[in-house]
């Protein structure tokens, strides 16, 4: 397993935390701040959600 770093919120320097749960369409991981709450997307792999956050894209609209 390779480690994931996540940068810091983009808007307020807050902690970014990693949100995993299981439910109808499997596994599911998303990236949240812990200060301001801004989130990505739901992502299917916590490398995909790490980098959506790490890119900073997790305000565009799908
Ligand atoms: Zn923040």
């Amino acid at each position: 397993m390779s480690e994931v770093k996540l940068k810091p919120c983009p808007f307020c320097g807050g902690e970014a935390l990693v949100t995993s749960a299981s439910g109808a369409f499997g596994n599911w991981y998303l990236i949240t701040c812990a200060s301001c709450k801004n989130a990505t997307h739901v992502h299917p792999t916590l490398g995909d959600a790490a980098r959506a956050w790490n890119r900073r894209v997790y305000d565009e609209r799908d």
